[in-house]
């Protein structure tokens, strides 16, 4: 017998849709279309998608997830992985994802921090209610708590929310180590999928290669809802590995994919523009693409790369134009609705050209840093504007150019390294008296750790001792790629490590 299981609704306040309802109602008239083809099993239509998220959806009804509730969940990328976020914004939860690279010890500042009704994880935690989805996503306990429930699943209705509903927290360290949660409102987010798929011309029969992960930004939302809203396929690949995504090409129009994907993928003997041909964009975000990247694509391909700058907290800022001129070495105008401005360290307007903090607006900026209202405070003006920690121009057409980051942040193979939570833990090493861990230009990873150090003791640690000391505590792309022992740090008078002066001392170091 069947029964209906019902999301409870927010009570008060002003009711708006849930972006999940724009999705389904998607869903619905595209229900025999492939939504995600997988290389492993078999593809699954947007009836099969729907029907997933309808199921897993009960489920966490069931275990008493409600609306504004936290669903966290640290998987690896899988189709059920995707159908269980869409889950959590069906009914009105709020999705925390967690990069599947951390270890227990940092899953536990998460869980403490996020305080979720569920974790959805490798292992079953003693702290929370939580779940397993094992790495294939075929079984593991979630699928088999839908398996005994299937029976009784009846249609779960889509939660309608409030105005300001969150519908994902996305964890993004800051230089201090500490990790803040940026709380991303239902609003932000389908405001950006909406003005992405107008800008970049999103059609129905574009089939996007997806090969990011899913625990951030970038292949969450960005890639993801573009192919979603428009019931288009997505060639749903679990990680990005070069001969599998080169032979998908051939399949795709429209590849989304970090700097190093690009890197990579020039390396291959057999890229021609005859093999891309119908691709009809290429695009690249999360970290820098070099001019040189750009120009060498364009050599190989015909094709010039759609650069484009976002983050956790904005989702997509800027963005090169589809049609007219794509700049290497820009990443293009403030999207549709948006603001983008230049500012000195005073908050004053800075004139065209002049290099400032990039301050950005509109109906994507998110609501605020979990639990951290000083944070919040320090990073979102009153008028709306978000301080971005990055630091850039804009010409007088309105093109942005980032030059640079005001916060250390260090990004490795599209991975986020704040410098701080690395030389904490480094600090915690006997043999250790200081560090300092900085990004310098890796030919492969953009940018890679290294770790400069001071140690007084004659038999000084091993690059490898070091990692395997690091190993438990910090996820591999956070360890460093190379160590350097000095006698001393530049420091300032104010006794702050001058980083920009070993940036610059090491910058060929791995090149
Ligand atoms: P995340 O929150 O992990 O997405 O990281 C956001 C940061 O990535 C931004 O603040 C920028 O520093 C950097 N970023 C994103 N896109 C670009 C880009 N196209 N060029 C340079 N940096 C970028």
């Amino acid at each position: 017998m069947k029964h209906f299981v019902h999301a409870s609704n927010w009570a008060d306040g002003v009711i708006v849709a849930n972006f999940y309802k724009s999705l389904e109602s998607v869903f619905s008239e595209n229900a025999t279309r492939i939504a995600l083809k997988l290389t492993d099993r078999n593809d699954w239509s947007y009836f099969d998608l729907s029907d997933r998220v309808n199921e897993i959806a009960a489920v966490l009804l069931n275990r008493d997830v409600r609306v504004g509730d936290r669903v966290s969940v640290q998987v690896e990328k899988s189709p059920e992985a995707l159908a269980l976020y869409l889950a959590v914004l069906k009914i009105g939860a709020v999705h925390v994802p967690l990069n599947t690279a951390y270890t227990d010890m940092e899953v536990d500042y998460f869980i403490k921090d996020s305080e979720p009704a569920l974790f959805v994880g490798k292992s079953i935690r003693s702290d929370c209610d939580s779940l397993t989805l094992s790495d294939s996503g075929l079984d593991g306990t979630l699928i088999e708590q839908l398996n005994s429930l299937s029976d009784a699943v009846g249609s779960v209705e889509t939660a309608t929310l409030a105005d300001d509903a969150l519908a994902a927290i996305l964890y993004t360290s800051g230089t201090t180590g500490l990790s803040k949660g940026a709380m991303l409102t239902d609003k932000n987010i389908e405001s950006n999928a909406v003005s992405l798929c107008e800008y970049w011309g999103w059609q129905r029969d574009d089939v996007l290669l997806h090969a990011l992960p899913i625990f951030h930004v970038h292949g969450l939302f960005i890639s993801s809802h573009c192919a979603l809203l428009n019931g288009s396929s997505m060639i749903w690949l679990p990680k990005f590995e070069v001969e599998q995504v080169f032979s998908a090409l051939a399949d795709s129009t429209v590849l989304m994919g970090v700097p190093t994907f690009y890197t990579r993928l020039l390396n291959h003997p057999s890229l021609t523009q005859e093999y891309v041909e119908n691709i009809r964009v290429f695009i690249s975000g999360s970290a820098p693409l070099t001019e040189q990247t750009f120009n060498l694509w364009e050599n190989a391909t015909g094709q010039r790369i759609l650069e484009r700058y976002g983050m956790s907290e904005t989702i997509i800022n800027t963005s090169n134009p589809l049609l007219g001129d794509r700049v290497a070495g820009s990443v293009g105008f403030a999207l549709p609705g948006q603001e983008v401005r230049i500012t000195g360290d005073d908050g004053s307007v800075l004139n065209h050209g002049d290099i400032g903090n990039i301050e950005v607006r509109g109906p994507n900026v998110f609501s605020g840093y979990w639990k951290k209202p000083e944070k919040t405070a320090e990073e979102l003006r009153e008028n709306g504007f978000f301080i971005t920690g990055d630091l850039g121009r804009q010409d007088e057409d309105g093109r942005v150019y980032i030059v640079g980051r005001s916060k250390d942040l260090i990004i490795s193979g599209g991975y986020n390294v704040y410098p701080k939570e690395v030389e904490q833990v480094i600090d915690q090493m006997e043999l250790i008296d200081e560090s300092a861990v900085i990004g310098v230009p890796h030919a492969d990873f953009g940018e890679a750790v290294v770790a400069i150090l001071i140690s007084k003791t004659a038999e000084k640690p091993t690059l490898e001792a070091l990692n395997e000391f690091l190993g438990e505590r910090l996820a591999r792309f956070k360890q460093p790629k190379q160590i350097v022992y000095v006698d001393e740090l530049p420091r300032n008078t104010m006794g702050k490590v001058q980083k920009n002066i070993l940036r610059e001392r090491y910058a060929e170091l791995l090149t």
